[in-house]
């Protein structure tokens, strides 16, 4: 609707414009750039849009800070009423972030490789040996005999045979 030349001035002289009193600028008088408002003179805000959202937005901020208990628990509500609304921006969230997740894994790992090493090096050692005796202990029990898989070393080369010690 509205034409700008080159030097920004409104090319189109049909259209009808307005002076704002705030921020000094002719602009069409279109909805475009005004907001609307029944009752006045021209239809349109005594102030531009941007102007007039630039004028709300600390009573905006304090209009939130005031009725903030009612905001969130109608936010809460809408959640609850409409649950596919926040899967969908969680998911949104997740696959917009997601280089930037996996910069931070890679970055924790290396930054923290000897600790984390250390600990898998203890798992091995002590959590992986006691869950494996305890398996070579229940298959020698009820096969008498240990089975094949103890006499191929499968669950380690020190105890194979051993279990028969109860
Ligand atoms: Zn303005």
């Amino acid at each position: 609707m509205t034409i700008l030349t080159t030097t920004g001035q409104f090319a189109c002289d049909f259209v009808d414009k307005k002076l704002c009193p705030k921020c000094d600028q002719t602009k069409p008088l279109t909805p475009e750039f005004w907001l609307p408002r029944k009752g006045s003179r021209d239809g349109y805000r005594g102030v531009c849009r941007l102007c007039w959202y630039a004028q709300q937005r600390p009573n905006k901020r304090r209009h939130y800070a005031r009725n903030r208990v009612r905001i969130c628990a109608e936010r809460q509500q809408d959640r609850r009423r409409n649950p596919e609304r926040r899967q969908m921006a969680d998911l949104r969230y997740h696959l917009k972030h997601r280089e930037r997740r996996l910069e931070y894994n890679r970055r924790y790992y290396w930054q923290n490789h000897e600790r984390l090493l250390a600990y898998k090096r203890w798992y091995n050692r002590h959590v992986r040996r006691l869950r494996r005796r305890r398996h070579t202990d229940r298959h020698c029990r009820r096969l008498a005999t240990c089975c094949s898989a103890v006499a191929a070393g499968v669950h380690g080369g020190s105890r194979a045979g051993s279990g028969g010690e109860n």
